[in-house]
C-alpha cells in the first residue's frame, strides 16, 4: 500500500487538469478591438454591452437584458426594481453563496432563511411557505452548483402570495428546467461572470426579464438613475454599476463557447458519478437525476460524503487528502448562510437583521459536501473519462488508507499544541 501523498507519498496525479475559466485568440482579439475603438465604456448604441445583451437574450429567450458590474449588483438592482425597501423581508435558502442574502441586506431588506431540500441542496419549497410572513416582498430561489431550483413549485407559492420568484442564476447559465432557461422562468433572473463562473469577465452580471416596465428601470438603476427618455435627466437615486466594454467583449466570444463546454462538463460529470457509485459512502447530490433537470449548468459536481464509510475521518481530512492527491476540490470549510459571522455574530461590526426559518438540513450538507469543478476553481470536468478516472483512483487511495488518516486526528486531538491551519 502506498502512501498518501498527504503524508509523503506518491500523488496519483501530477500534471494539472484543464485550467478554468478558459480563452484564445478569439479573446485576445476582441480586447484588441475595444481598445482601438476608444469606445471603452457606456452602453451606447453598437456597443458590446448592446451586442452582448442582445445575444444573451437569444441564448435564454428573454426580451430584456441588462449588463452590470457583477452578480450581487445585479441581485440589489433586482431587488431595488421590484420596490424592495428597508424593512421588507425575503426569503432566500439558508444555504448559497452569502451574497444571496447580503444583496437583501444591502438594502436595509431583512433575509429570511429557508432550508434546503437534502437531495438536491436547492431550496425546499415547504419551507419557503413556512417563511412566508405579512412582511415577506420576494423569494430568491438560487440554482445552486448549475442545479435548477423546483420552479414549478416555487411559481404556484408565488403565484398564491402574489410574490415574484427573483432567480439567483450566478451558477446556472446553461442549465434548463423543463426546456427552459434558467433566468427565464421567473419575475427576474441574475447572473453573475465571476472567474469561476459558467463565462466570465473576471467580473460582471447580467439581470433579465420578460417584463418591459422593470426593465427600464432596471437599466436605469445602474445607470445613475437616469431616465431612458430623451432628455437623459436623472428621475430617481441609481448606482453606477456599469460594464465595461472589454468586459462585454469578452463575454461575448464566451457565450459562443459556452453550450460546447456543456457538452463536455455533462459527459465528464456523468462518467464521475457513474465510476464512484461503487465507492461505498459517496453520493452523488441529487442522488437520481430529476427529469425536469433538462440539463444541468455543471457549475460544479457534488457529492456527500459518509464519513462512516471512510473509518469516520473528518470531512476536511478527506478534503485535504483528495486535494494532495492532484484532485482539485473545494478546500475550505462550507457553513450555512444563517452561520456566517455577518449574520450570526451579534459582535460583528456590520451585523446585518435576519430571520432563520430552519437551517438544519443546510448545516448537515456542509458538513458532508464534497465539490468538484469550477467551485474548485478548476475545468476538470472538461477532461475525457481517461483524465477523469485519476478522481477515481486518488478516492479509491484514500479509502484503502483511512487509517492513517484516522490516525493522524488522533493525535492531532491528543496533542496540546494550537494550530492554525
Ligand atoms: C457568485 C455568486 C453570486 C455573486 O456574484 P458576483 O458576480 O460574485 O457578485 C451570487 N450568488 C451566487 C449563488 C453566486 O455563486
Amino acid at each position: 500500500m502506498t502512501a498518501l501523498a498527504l503524508y509523503g507519498g506518491p500523488p496519483i496525479r501530477t500534471r494539472p487538469f484543464q485550467p478554468w475559466p478558459q480563452s484564445d485568440q478569439t479573446e485576445l482579439g476582441a480586447l484588441a478591438g475595444v481598445l482601438a475603438s476608444r469606445r471603452w465604456g457606456g452602453i451606447h448604441s453598437g456597443s458590446q454591452g448592446e451586442a452582448f445583451e442582445r445575444a444573451l437574450g437569444e441564448y435564454l429567450d428573454v426580451p430584456h437584458v441588462a449588463v452590470v458590474a457583477n452578480g450581487t449588483a445585479g441581485l440589489m438592482i433586482a431587488l431595488r426594481a421590484l420596490g424592495i425597501q428597508a424593512g421588507d423581508e425575503v426569503v432566500v435558502p439558508a444555504m448559497t453563496y452569502v451574497a444571496t442574502a447580503t444583496a437583501v441586506s444591502m438594502l436595509g431588506g431583512v433575509p429570511v432563511f429557508a432550508d434546503i431540500d437534502p437531495d438536491t441542496h436547492t431550496i425546499d419549497p415547504s419551507s419557503v411557505k413556512v417563511a412566508i410572513s405579512e412582511k415577506t416582498r420576494a423569494i430568491i430561489a438560487v440554482h445552486l452548483g448549475g442545479h435548477p431550483a423546483d420552479m414549478d413549485r416555487l411559481g404556484l407559492i408565488g403565484a398564491d402570495h402574489g410574490l415574484p420568484i427573483v432567480e439567483d442564476c450566478a451558477q446556472s447559465l446553461g442549465a434548463t428546467w423543463s426546456g427552459a432557461h434558467t433566468g427565464s422562468l421567473g419575475r427576474v433572473g441574475v447572473f453573475s461572470f465571476a472567474s469561476t463562473k459558467n463565462i466570465s469577465a473576471g467580473e460582471g452580471g447580467a439581470v433579465v426579464t420578460h417584463d418591459g416596465e422593470l426593465a427600464a428601470r432596471i437599466a436605469s438603476l445602474r445607470d445613475h438613475g437616469r431616465s431612458l427618455g430623451v432628455t437623459g435627466h436623472h428621475s430617481e437615486l441609481g448606482w453606477n454599476l456599469r460594464l465595461s466594454e472589454f468586459q462585454s467583449a469578452i463575454l461575448r466570444v464566451q457565450l459562443e463557447r459556452l453550450d460546447r463546454q456543456l457538452t463536455a462538463k455533462t459527459k465528464g460529470a456523468a462518467f464521475l458519478t457513474s465510476a464512484l457509485s461503487s465507492v461505498p459512502g459517496l453520493r452523488p447530490v441529487p442522488a437520481d437525476p430529476n427529469p425536469r433537470v433538462t440539463r444541468h449548468g455543471r457549475f460544479s459536481l457534488a457529492f456527500t460524503l459518509d464519513p462512516e464509510a471512510f473509518g469516520n475521518i473528518s470531512i476536511s481530512s478527506f478534503r485535504a487528502a483528495l486535494r494532495a492527491e492532484g484532485i482539485p476540490v473545494v478546500l475550505r470549510d462550507l457553513i450555512a448562510c444563517p452561520d456566517e459571522p455577518v449574520y450570526a455574530d451579534a459582535a460583528s461590526q456590520d451585523h446585518a437583521r435576519s430571520r432563520t426559518v430552519s437551517c438544519a438540513r443546510a448545516r448537515a450538507a456542509c458538513k458532508k459536501l464534497v465539490l468538484f469543478g469550477q467551485a474548485a476553481g478548476s475545468g476538470m470536468l472538461l477532461e475525457d473519462p481517461s483524465e477523469v478516472a485519476d478522481v477515481v483512483r486518488a478516492v479509491e487511495k484514500i479509502h484503502d488508507n483511512m487509517g492513517q488518516l484516522r490516525e493522524a486526528e488522533r493525535q492531532r486531538a491528543t496533542t496540546c499544541v494550537p494550530s492554525d491551519s
